[in-house]
């Protein structure tokens, strides 16, 4: 005879370890709720990248985003929550209103309440040699990858926050950094406008998109073309960092008929609820978001207060 699987019975499961996953944690927990926060991938999600968190209030020499996240799931342990380093495959709801988790690797878990902090991740260009060359010169973390670039010449795809603060991290190691934009005006926030126009390391390509990657083994030029007149031309780089938005991990939302914006973010109320009672939705994986750390770390602690008085509400 073999012994049914277990399933782990907790109060509460935060479905993503990013600020809002790691601020819901400790509310959570500080509640006194039994709580989970599973994590599939580095912990602190986008952030972990991060080398310089320059706008989380409290640290007024910047933090690494990294520490930033072990510092949170510190502060989160102390008062409880458990970490447990899995991806949520499923998420099910059972017929008693608890929610039945499935998880690659770390068994099943049921949750009287969840908080789904799944964030997002990176867009791609989805233009020729993209894929081939991810790793060979293409790169969606500059934090991770510029040193390889030392003294060469980059180009950074993108014009909003990402893509200027990841451009001026480049010109540390690279010799030249090119920010391509598809318009003429950047959508980054001022204070990092004016710093990469001040560098004289940064250089810009108004106007241009990138129209295929250029490479055998390793990335050597862009086909740039100008959006206004169509023209292309050949761009000499060595390192092709893309910055172009991104798209929420919602798709486990999807089964649970929790309702969407177009752009694939969960639609929820001030409060981080969802048309399902227990289900919170939190961070960047949910529309309106500011998808700034404090506002995310916000949302979470929102979520958790929420989640624990739906749970004091339904008894207990
Ligand atoms: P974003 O703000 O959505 O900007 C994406 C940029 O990529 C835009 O400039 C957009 O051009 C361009 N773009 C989109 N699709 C493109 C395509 N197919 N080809 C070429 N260009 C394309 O994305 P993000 O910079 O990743 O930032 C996401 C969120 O995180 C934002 O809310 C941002 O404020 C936040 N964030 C904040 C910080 C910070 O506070 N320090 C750092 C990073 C991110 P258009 O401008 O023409 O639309």
């Amino acid at each position: 005879m073999t012994a049914a699987p277990s399933v782990r019975e907790i109060e509460i499961a935060i479905v993503g370890g990013g600020p809002a996953g790691l601020a819901a944690g400790l509310y959570a927990a500080r509640a006194l709720r039994s709580t989970v926060m599973f994590e599939g991938g580095v912990l602190g999600g986008q952030i972990a990248t991060t080398d310089a968190v320059e706008n989380y209030p409290g640290f007024p020499d910047g933090v690494n985003g990294l520490d930033l996240s072990i510092a949170m799931q510190a502060q989160a342990e102390r008062f409880g929550m458990e970490t447990v380093y899995a991806r949520v495959t499923g998420i099910r709801r059972a017929e008693d209103g608890r929610f039945a988790l499935s998880t690659e690797g770390a068994g099943d878990f049921l949750a009287r309440a969840v908080i789904y902090t799944a964030g997002a991740e990176y867009n791609k260009l989805g233009v020729p040699r993209e894929r081939e060359l991810t790793g060979r010169g293409v790169s969606y973390c500059a934090t991770c990858d510029a040193a390889f670039f030392a003294g060469q010449e980059v180009i950074v795809v993108g014009g909003g926050d990402a893509a200027v603060e990841e451009g001026l991290f480049t010109t540390r190691y690279a010799s030249k950094v090119t920010l391509v934009h598809r318009r003429e005006e950047l959508r980054a926030q001022k204070v990092l406008q004016e710093r990469a126009f001040a560098d004289p390391k940064m250089a810009f390509e108004w106007n241009s998109v990138v129209e295929e990657i250029l490479g055998d083994e390793v990335v050597e030029a862009v086909t740039l073309r100008d959006v206004n007149t169509g023209a292309t031309r050949r761009f000499p780089t060595s390192a092709v960092f893309i910055f172009i938005g991104q798209t929420p991990n919602s798709s486990l939302l999807v089964d649970l008929g929790i309702p969407l914006d177009a752009g694939g973010h969960a639609i929820v109320n001030a409060w981080m609820e969802t048309p399902v009672p227990g289900l919170f939705v939190a961070g960047d994986v949910r529309s309106e978001a500011a998808r700034q750390v404090v506002s995310s770390a916000g949302d979470g602690a929102t979520a958790a207060i929420r989640a624990d008085q739906y749970l004091t509400h339904l008894g207990g």
